[in-house]
């Protein structure tokens, strides 16, 4: 099976008219510059140097801002330019980020025909309250929209959730799942919404109006959502931000913001998974066996889980298994 890379290139937010109250978008584009294409082609180049598979699936992902809102010519100067490395091979496809209501069938077809494989739009909620409470400037049918002319063009669609904005309840949150599979989106992304400086939401923060989700509870929401995707067999390529640097310098006022979120999601879905459990033997020590590559998550960050069982238990071993997949585990007594 070929190794999948992506080729990351960053483009902020030239001028973006919308006023989502979590985007610092002024302070991004006055931090970053626009890549020139000269700067793109060295970032492939430094990419292609780096790769150490030799069989390898490659995508460039224009990330960051909203790609199809920027001046069509520059958009054409982007795509123009790296047309040499999908012809020859070297790249399979591009990937690109958007609003979901600066998506239409014309240029999803000229996008198409420049090699664009993936859309990937910022939904973040498909409940009205929320999208009107978070300034988002669009409704629930542009998404909806949008997600049918990409899905009709036959490009892979990404729909991103934010957890916890303004007028953000667990329900919505569910709800949005839901929506993001039923629109036909073949990936996800669940981000948790932090206040950072210079927001409309670090106003409401201060003013007592706002109050981000705590880190546990943007956890455990997490995991239900990933369950949720996983189950409807939806990619999640990212839970959380995974470092500081995704903050894009800014800082960070409030919110539930930890560079091993992931892992805490993971070790949440493998918590609910041990209280449903009703085979517990009657045992002092027990081993739970589980496939090697789920073996930390079922520990749990920082032994969270481990901890809760030896509550119950007076010794608990984790050991791999080979003869287990995915979540898959057995618990005997020692
Ligand atoms: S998050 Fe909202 S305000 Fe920020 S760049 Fe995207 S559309 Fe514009």
């Amino acid at each position: 099976m070929p190794r999948h890379y992506n080729i990351p290139v960053f483009l902020p937010e030239l001028a973006c008219p919308h006023r989502c109250v979590f985007c610092n978008q002024s302070s991004i584009s006055s931090t970053y510059k626009i890549p020139s294409v000269a700067e793109v082609t060295a970032i492939i180049e430094k990419h292609f140097n780096s790769f150490k598979a030799s069989e390898k699936h490659v995508e460039l992902a224009f990330f960051g801002g909203n790609f199809t809102g920027l001046p069509q010519q520059m958009q054409l100067e982007y795509l123009n330019h790296v047309q040499p490395w999908l012809k020859s091979g070297q790249l399979q496809g591009i990937r690109l980020s958007t609003r979901p209501d600066y998506i239409s069938s014309a240029q999803i077809a000229w996008l198409k025909d420049f090699g664009v494989t993936h859309i990937e739009l910022g939904a973040q909620s498909t409940d009205n309250e929320v999208l009107q409470k978070s300034g988002r400037g669009h409704k629930r049918d542009a998404i909806e929209n949008a997600a049918t002319i990409i899905n009709n063009a036959g490009l892979v669609l990404g729909l991103q959730m934010m957890l916890g904005l303004p007028g953000d309840s667990p329900e919505k949150a569910v709800a949005t799942a839901k929506d993001i599979i039923s629109f036909g989106a073949k990936e996800t992304r669940i981000y948790p919404c932090l206040v950072v400086q210079d927001t409309a939401l670090e106003r409401l923060f201060l003013s007592g109006k706002y109050q981000p989700l705590s880190i546990q509870v943007a956890a455990e929401q997490a995991a239900s959502l990933y369950v949720i995707f996983e189950n409807a067999g939806i990619k999640v390529l990212r839970i959380g931000l995974h470092t500081s640097d995704d903050l894009n310098g800014s800082a960070l006022i409030a919110g539930p913001y930890h560079p091993n979120f992931a892992e805490m999601v993971f070790g949440k879905i493998w918590l609910s998974a041990f209280e449903t459990y009703d085979q517990w033997p009657e045992s002092e020590t027990i081993v739970v066996k589980t496939a090697a590559s789920q073996l930390n998550h079922a520990v749990g960050f920082e032994a969270s889980n481990k901890n809760r069982l030896l509550k119950r238990f007076k010794s608990v071993k984790f050991m791999p298994d080979s003869s287990l997949f995915g979540r898959q585990f057995i618990v005997q007594k020692l």
